[in-house]
């Protein structure tokens, strides 16, 4: 199973409708946020403050959220995006929340630039 083969199909660009492609996919583990606790946040400042670089799943403590972050780019256009899928890791299984999508402001907000 390859990193990038089960990401969502069909990013389209906002900007020129072009298929946008997949760049980098991270995981992150949200310390902060206990079982339960999860609610969905509309800036990409609060997923930079709650959202910590990890490298494998089994980091994640239990009953803390995890997230997966797809980062997109159009080769037509340049535009960029960022998908986040906060998850409940649950025994081998993830028990994924809401996707929320980061692009312009909220993007540079949550990449720190
Ligand atoms: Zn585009």
């Amino acid at each position: 199973m390859g990193l990038f083969s089960k990401g969502p199909k069909g990013e389209k660009c906002g900007v020129c409708k072009g298929l946008m492609e997949l760049r980098e996919e991270r995981l992150y583990a949200m310390p902060s946020v206990m079982v339960g606790h999860y609610s969905q946040h509309e800036h990409g400042k609060w997923y930079r403050d709650h959202l910590v670089p990890i490298e494998s799943k089994s980091q994640i403590p239990t009953g803390i959220y995890g997230a997966r972050v797809r980062l997109y780019r159009c080769p037509n256009c340049g535009q960029e995006r960022a998908v986040v899928t906060p998850f409940l890791p649950v025994r081998d299984a993830e028990k994924p929340e809401l996707p929320v999508t980061l692009e312009y402001l909220e993007l540079d907000a949550f990449l720190g630039r």
